[in-house]
């Protein structure tokens, strides 16, 4: 029995730590993983392999061999995917990194999502990581890229076609095994170099090179706090673990 205990339980005593974190820092990088967009309704990377995809390795679908091996079922994984993501809205974590950002404007987003729902929660420039499913480009990187929705309208084939070379257009996302974008890149890397504060959202820590960016910010002098309802091995780093859902203590840490 302990309802007359006078002690906070431990999750009341972290979130209290990670609010002070967060109202004191100046600049902060809130760098977030396919947990942020679970309250959306989008499943996370294991997850999303359910019904028709669940006898499918994610790590051959997410990646260029994979693609080149069976296009026309890489190119269907992708567009069940955007259907999926246009039929969700950011949840009330988006909505709390939102707020947080027009408090505290040196707060730069940093995603590994390609979900876009930061921006469409009113994120001001997130640095998106890994690419944003809604586009497709150029197979052969003629430098084509555009909307894959009106792609796939125009064209009609699956996967569509480059109108610009005619090579096969591929969803624009980084895969395994692929470069990040440089500039992306190096705006994550900048931020975190002069981060106070690294605020780690919903992600795994598993996918490199993104989950060496907390580390990045951990040696440059910031603090850690770790947000995820199940552990991780960047809890390892963090000053202040939350384990909880980010819809259900995001808003309460940006209060
Ligand atoms: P991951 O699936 O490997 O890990 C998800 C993490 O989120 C886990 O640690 C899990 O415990 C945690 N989580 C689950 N529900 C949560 C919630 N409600 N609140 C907070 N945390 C929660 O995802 P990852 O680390 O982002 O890496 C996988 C790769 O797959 C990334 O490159 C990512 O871009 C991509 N991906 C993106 C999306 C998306 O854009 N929404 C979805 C799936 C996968
Ligand atoms: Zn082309």
């Amino acid at each position: 029995m302990s309802s007359l205990s006078t002690n906070p339980p431990e999750h009341d005593v972290s979130l209290a730590a990670a609010r002070r974190a967060v109202a004191a820092a100046i600049r902060i990088v809130v760098f977030t993983g396919a947990g942020v967009s679970a309250e959306s309704g989008i499943p996370t990377f294991r997850d999303a392999l359910t019904g028709l995809w669940a006898r499918h390795d994610p790590e051959r679908l997410a990646s260029a061999d994979g693609f080149l091996a069976e296009p026309p079922l890489v190119w269907r994984w992708y567009a069940a995917r955007r259907a999926a993501v246009r039929d969700c809205a950011p949840n009330p974590a988006h909505h709390a990194i939102t707020r947080l950002q027009a408090r505290q404007p040196g707060t730069t987003v940093v995603t590994q999502n390609v979900d876009g729902l930061h921006a469409r929660a009113g994120n001001v420039d997130p640095v998106e990581l890994h690419g944003n499913i809604v586009r497709a480009r150029c197979l052969d990187e003629c430098g084509w890229s555009g909307m894959a929705d009106a792609l796939e309208a125009s064209d009609g084939r699956v996967p569509p076609h480059c109108p610009r070379c005619g090579a096969l257009a591929r969803p624009d996302v980084v895969w395994f095994g692929e470069m990040l974008p440089v500039a992306a890149w190096q705006r994550a890397e900048d931020a975190c170099c002069a981060a106070d504060l690294c605020l780690v959202v919903g992600t795994s820590g598993l996918v490199h090179p993104a989950a060496g960016l907390p580390l990045l910010a951990k040696a440059a002098g910031a603090s850690i706090v770790v947000i995820g309802p199940a552990p991780t091995p960047l809890d390892a780093e963090a000053d202040v673990v939350v384990r909880a859902t980010a819809g259900t203590v995001l808003p309460a840490i940006v209060a």
